[in-house]
């Protein structure tokens, strides 16, 4: 049984937490060897609240105690820490803002860097912000709209901290255009596992600059960003289009991509509240207050069911954080917080209709949940070029995720869904698809090896280098 798994069963059947005995409270703690004592604004901490709270993540599926939780408040605080952890033989995983769904930012036994103190803006010019790590992407958009500046790519939701996705790439509604946020970082501070404080670009390590995007924090903790900027639109004309089926909502979204017709284009297949589906293709095109683009121009030769047709007029910051009012709902139905078996992937374009269609022909809307989704919609590849970034080796590739919110949270559930997500990642792969590393179920390392293909060499090449203690981020198994 992998450790995972045994994590997974020991949190879903509700095993209470096991605070282990000994220390508890805040306090510095015994130095073996020669490295420096954490300074007192690493604010370590034994308590066992706080352990026990650094012991989930927002996914709720797996349990890992750590033994300490430190909440740092500079990147040279994190530099000693690192050094204490190696030399106290502790793993150390860095928490954003916990939004991983499979313990990904736990640390069993070992040490949890709470970022939050890590948040300041430091920077923004016309083109670019720099940001510390443990900042959320909201706060961002906060620092950079009265600017009129926004980020190329922001994720449909903006709780999330930009060293957290930019560990795993941060996908949203521009991505087509704009690759991931991972594309759009130009600098980073990072920790290594060796407790080094370096800045990598593409000019200056650039080495660990390309592992460290999408390199699920195992080569550094990043405690800054350098994150290219655009200017924002003042509004944005949003579209949500239904269709008959998936084959008419494939084409047309084929179609719209193709021709650049929205600035934004996402897409799902949802429960439909009667045992069904519903189809619907979601589109945004951006303006000023006085140029708002023809609707009839931009649903042009459409085959969507007009009538059901939803168009809004926004201005460019609620469109943003239009998912505040998805979050308000699920909160409001006690859903916010239930477990997250989530499944994301992308499939390659020449079989993502027929096997997209093929899986949900296998699901319930139990499987989903009547909040659940799942998110099915075209991008074009050439947008991405981090290259820890895998994707389908198509021009035209398909977002596949099976965002799972189901009405109960059993543990049978809860593990019969997650054997579900394997042997559909199982099938993907095999299709040609490839995972998204924020997913519900236990990885290997030899299924990372797979994942990685040709990058892995160079990927653990680098690992060796910055990580050789293999203490950092042990979350996702990967080394
Ligand atoms: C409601 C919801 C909506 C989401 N929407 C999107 C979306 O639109 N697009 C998208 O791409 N993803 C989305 N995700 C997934 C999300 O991007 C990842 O789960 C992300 O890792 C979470 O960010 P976080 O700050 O909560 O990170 P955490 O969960 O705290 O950390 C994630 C991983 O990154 C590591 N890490 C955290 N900070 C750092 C750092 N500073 N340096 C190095 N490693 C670090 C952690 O150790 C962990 O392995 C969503 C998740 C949720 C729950």
């Amino acid at each position: 049984m992998t450790s995972d798994r045994r994590s997974f069963l020991s949190a879903t059947l509700g095993v209470a937490t096991a605070i282990a005995s000994g220390t508890t409270g805040r306090s510095t703690p015994a130095i073996i060897g020669s490295v420096d004592e954490p300074s007192p604004s690493a604010d370590i901490s034994y308590d066992p609240a706080e352990r026990a709270a650094a012991a989930v993540d927002f996914g709720g599926l797996i349990h890992k105690q750590p033994r300490a939780v430190a909440r740092p408040a500079s990147a040279a605080d994190i530099a000693v820490l690192v050094r204490w952890a190696k030399l106290q033989g502790l793993k150390v995983a860095a928490r954003g803002q916990g939004h991983s769904i499979f313990g990904r930012a736990l640390s069993d036994d070992g040490v949890v860097i709470d970022m939050s103190k890590i948040s300041a803006i430091h920077h923004i010019q016309p083109d670019r912000i720099t940001v510390d790590a443990g900042a959320t992407w909201k706060r961002v958009l906060d620092a950079t709209l009265p600017r009129g500046l926004m980020p190329p790519v922001l994720t449909n939701y903006l709780g999330l901290s930009v060293g957290g996705t930019i560990a795993v790439g941060g996908i949203g509604g521009t991505s087509s255009r704009e690759g991931m946020q991972t594309d759009n970082v130009l600098e980073l501070d990072v920790v290594t596992g060796d407790g080094r404080e370096l800045t990598c670009s593409a000019t200056s390590n650039p080495d660990l600059f390309d592992r460290v995007r999408a390199g699920l924090g195992q080569c550094g903790i990043i405690t800054r960003a350098t994150v290219r900027l655009l200017r924002a639109p003042q509004r944005v004309r949003r579209f949500q289009l239904f269709y008959r089926d998936l084959a008419s909502l494939t084409a047309d979204q084929r179609r719209v991509l193709t021709e650049l017709r929205f600035d934004q284009l996402q897409g799902a297949v949802l429960p439909d509240g009667a045992g069904g589906w519903r189809y619907q293709l979601e589109g945004a095109v951006y303006h000023d207050n006085d140029a708002a683009p023809d609707g009839n121009s931009v649903l042009a030769r459409l085959s969507d069911e007009r009538s059901a047709a939803a168009i809004a007029g926004l201005t460019y910051r609620e469109d943003a954080l239009a998912f505040e009012k998805f979050e308000n709902l699920l909160r409001s139905k006690d859903q916010w917080r239930s477990p997250k078996p989530w499944l994301l992937t992308f499939l390659p374009g020449n079989v993502a209709e027929q096997l997209a269609r093929d899986i949900i022909a296998g699901l319930t809307s139990e499987d989903v949940g009547l909040f659940g989704r799942i998110t099915f919609y075209p991008m074009s590849r050439s947008a991405c070029r981090t290259p820890l970034v895998r994707l389908p080796e198509e021009d035209v590739i398909f977002v596949f995720n099976i965002i799972r919110l189901p009405p109960t949270n059993d543990a049978a559930t809860m593990e019969r869904m997650v054997g579900q997500n394997r042997m559909l990642y199982q099938r993907i792969r095999r299709a040609g698809g490839v995972l998204y590393p924020v997913s519900a179920f236990p990885m290997a390392s030899e299924d990372w090896k797979d994942h990685f293909g040709s990058h892995w060499s160079g990927f653990r090449e680098t690992k060796q280098r910055h990580d050789p203690a293999n203490m950092l981020t042990p979350g996702y198994n990967l080394f």
